[in-house]
């Protein structure tokens, strides 16, 4: 029996969910796998795992799952419901990648998805669930998608073993075919159930005209003649990336300043009607709440391309930047005039913000003044926010994207789709009618797509098919996959993980058919196991996996954190606003080049090329305490140091737990490397990009000028080139490997060293 406060109760009551708590969990009784879908905010994270609770579901010794794509939602998710339920956090927990609150009496865990995953990979039958709710599905995050294919397989061997399990898929859109119409997925449609949410009409405004590069400034504009001209009711914004929610946030309020304690004279705004019972019942917790949250640990910053929400993947960069930087900056040009009559009080919301900040936006604003949060996507449909009215919508959202040529993966901010942006726009009518402003045009809106693809069929899959692999899933390609990948992108994963010897070589004898068949399925090989533990992509891992010898380890994880963050390096060649500057940008670059020469180093080291230009930095960095005086003398980006300080200790602490007896550690006066482990890193570093290896054209070659200088590719028919600035420029030597390719004015190969000719394959 639950014994909940009485608001709480009274609360729960008005939840779409809960009317539908009888047919629910008799689907639930008469089926393996239900499928739920409701609006945001209708109940169903907070409220089915406590169904299942009642029902006894946790009774026995199973106990209750639930997965997020999100760790913002696990954690404040697993904080509701123990509260909701009046039960402590030993008994509803949360687990998170690297830390949580999971004790032996649990019965209701929330964990992100990739959680779930590695435990499937030390237990296939998941022996301790006796249920697990697949939530936020319509995300389709790669993780999500693989762990329902998996699911789908898990709970019919449970069954047949006498250990029942069920499975329940939750989305808040209806969009499940996917899931319900794939008979390789479910050969008998699962049913669906859907929840009628209690929606106010919202009425959307498009703009006249769409912002095509500075939407941040037209987000600030709107929201201001929101927050001076409308009625009381709270306003979400919606940006793409944490620096922006920072930015906006620091202009609000410096527009709008709510000094704590001070009280607005004259016309301060009461909540809304609707949402004072909410208030009254939210005051009441307050305080103590907070206090005794967890905060996410930013060290554990994931360089893995496949964990949890997209934005979460450049943790940290922005973090630094708090709120009270706002003293030192100078008021732009078109800043509204401070007005204290006014008071805003301006929340931003993001997957990495620590939860006491999460937390706050649950709670009432304070007395006269208007809720204003600003946040990324996780306010889509992870989070629902109190009181929101107006919602303001950039129409972008942040995401990876890969090139297939290059081989490189980037952020980019871009359209978001049609589903996504509806989505945003209900926030706006949970409690009342509300308003929705799209700062684009209609004819805009009507270019977006109607719904956003599965994360899966948009990036490379070789470390999922690694991840897969050390599942002893050896056939992927028979892998019931939601939506699949790309037989092409399935093919050159499998390809790249033989030639790093993280898969076994299919045989080579048979028939073509046979061959075409093992070629597709080859098993992992205690390479590949080793590689699969370590939270980079599978080149990397390979590297990391090598590092043991001639005591390489330190380097190798310093390189291969260095290679992983993008762009440590100021862009110095930028255009100069005035003379001044001009000259300043001259002496920093001759400065830079100066230091790139001096962390190239000399004789041998040299041949390591860019990746010995890395590792200097990296190690003159650390030397010097890693300071942004230090990082800005020396034309270095102190973010990307930050981060590659972040990555070594957590590659640190991942090859320690692979192999304790190296013990490595976070050298932070770490020696250069002596002549022979220099020759030993070439070495790693050739084994990890083998595939990325390039060959000088000869004399007798040059039938065309274009290839003076050029390098010869196996994937590319025209040259490319070693940059001006790399180390090697001058040397151009026979053979190279190089990180990426990227195209500016030429082909340059980005992240050179030297390979000699006889470790030529
Ligand atoms: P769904 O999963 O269907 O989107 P939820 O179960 O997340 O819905 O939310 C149901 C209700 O619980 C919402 O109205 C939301 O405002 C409220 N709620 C969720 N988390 C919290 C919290 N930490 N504090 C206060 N209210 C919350
Ligand atoms: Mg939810």
């Amino acid at each position: 029996p639950v014994d909940r406060l009485p608001e709480i109760q009274e609360a729960r009551l008005r939840l779409p969910v809960l009317a539908e708590e009888q047919v629910i969990m008799e689907a639930v009784r008469e089926n393996s796998f239900v499928v739920l879908c409701g609006e945001t905010g209708s109940g169903k994270t907070t409220q089915v795992p406590q169904f299942l609770y009642e029902a006894g579901y946790a009774s026995g010794s199973g106990i209750i799952g639930v997965t997020e794509p999100r760790r913002v939602a696990a954690v404040s998710m697993s904080h509701r419901v123990a509260k909701e339920m009046n039960l402590s956090t030993r008994l509803v927990s949360y687990q998170i990648r690297y830390e949580g609150n999971v004790t032996s009496d649990t019965k209701i865990k929330f964990m992100t998805d990739g959680v779930l995953l590695k435990e499937i990979q030390k237990d296939f039958l998941l022996q301790r669930y006796s249920v697990i709710i697949i939530d936020e599905a319509h995300e389709r995050s790669v993780y999500t998608d693989i762990l329902i294919g998996l699911l789908s397989r898990i709970v019919p061997l449970r069954n047949k073993k006498g250990l029942p399990m069920k499975l329940i898929v939750m989305s808040a859109t209806l969009r499940v075919e996917d899931f319900t119409e794939n008979r390789k997925l479910f050969p008998v449609p699962p049913p669906v159930i859907k929840v009628e949410a209690r929606q106010f009409p919202v009425s959307v405004h498009f703009n006249k005209r769409t912002p095509l590069d500075d939407y941040s400034g037209e987000v600030f504009q709107k929201t201001c003649k929101i927050h001076r001209m409308l009625p009381p009711g709270g306003i979400l914004v919606f940006l793409t990336g944490q620096a922006e929610v920072h930015t906006v946030c620091r202009r609000l309020r410096r527009a709008f300043p709510y000094r704590r304690g001070h009280v607005a004279n004259g016309e301060g705004e009461e909540a809304p009607a609707d949402t004072s019972e909410e208030i009254r019942r939210f005051k009441k917790a307050k305080q103590k709440k907070t206090a005794s949250l967890p905060r996410i640990d930013l060290d554990n910053y994931s360089a893995l391309p496949v964990d949890e929400g997209d934005e979460d993947r450049q943790a940290g960069i922005d973090d630094e930047e708090g709120s009270d930087l706002e003293l030192d900056d100078p008021p732009e040009d078109n800043e509204e005039k401070a007005d204290p009559s006014l008071p805003l009080y301006v929340l931003p919301l993001y997957s990495l913000l620590s939860p006491e900040q999460q937390a706050k936006v649950f709670q009432p604003p304070p007395p006269g003044t208007r809720l204003c949060v600003v946040a990324t996507n996780v306010a889509e449909t992870s989070l629902t926010i109190p009181g929101i009215k107006y919602v303001v919508d950039c129409g972008r959202v942040k995401k990876r994207f890969y090139d297939r040529v290059t081989g490189v993966s980037s952020f980019m901010v871009n359209w978001t789709s049609q589903a996504s942006a509806n989505q945003r726009a209900g926030r706006a009518g949970r409690t009342e009618p509300g308003h929705c402003y799209r700062l684009y045009s209609s004819a805009v809106f009507g270019e977006f797509s109607l719904f956003s693809e599965a994360e899966i069929t948009r990036r490379p899959v070789e470390d999922l098919v690694l991840q897969m692999k050390d599942l002893n899933i050896d056939k992927v390609v028979n892998f019931p996959f939601p939506t699949p990948p790309s037989a092409e992108a399935l093919v050159a994963a499998e390809q790249l993980l033989v030639s790093l010897g993280a898969l076994e070589e299919p045989p080579r004898s048979g028939r073509v058919k046979e061959m075409e068949q093992a070629r597709l399925s080859c098993p992992i090989s205690p390479l590949g196991r080793a590689m699969a533990s370590f939270p980079v992509s599978p080149r990397y891992a390979k590297m990391l996996a090598l590092g043991k010898q001639q005591d390489c380890l330190p380097y190798v994880i310093a390189v291969v954190a260095a290679m992983t963050v993008r762009e440590i390096f100021e862009d110095l060649d930028r255009p100069a606003a005035n003379e001044d500057e001009s000259s300043k940008l001259a002496q920093r670059r001759a400065r830079l080049a100066q230091m790139r020469r001096l962390w190239a180093g000399q004789g041998a080291s040299l041949l390591l090329g860019d990746l010995m230009v890395l590792l200097g930095a990296v190690g003159a960095c650390e030397f010097a305490g890693c300071t942004p005086k230090f990082c800005e003398e020396n034309g270095l980006r102190y973010k990307a140091m930050l981060e590659i300080r972040r990555l070594r200790g957590q590659l640190t602490n991942a090859v320690n737990s692979v192999c304790p007896e190296v013990g490595v550690f976070v050298d932070c006066k770490m020696a250069p490397p002596t002549e022979s482990q220099v020759v030993c890193l070439r070495q790693i570093v050739l084994a990890g990009l083998g595939d990325h290896l390039a060959r000088r054209v000869q004399q007798e070659e040059l039938l065309d000028p274009k290839w003076r200088n050029g390098y010869k590719t196996p994937l590319l028919d025209e040259p490319v080139y070693i940059h001006p600035s790399s180390a090697l420029f001058k040397t151009l030597p026979q053979f190279v490997v190089y990180q990426e390719v990227l195209e500016t004015t030429k082909m340059y190969m980005k992240g050179v060293s030297a390979v000699e000719p006889e470790w030529v394959p």
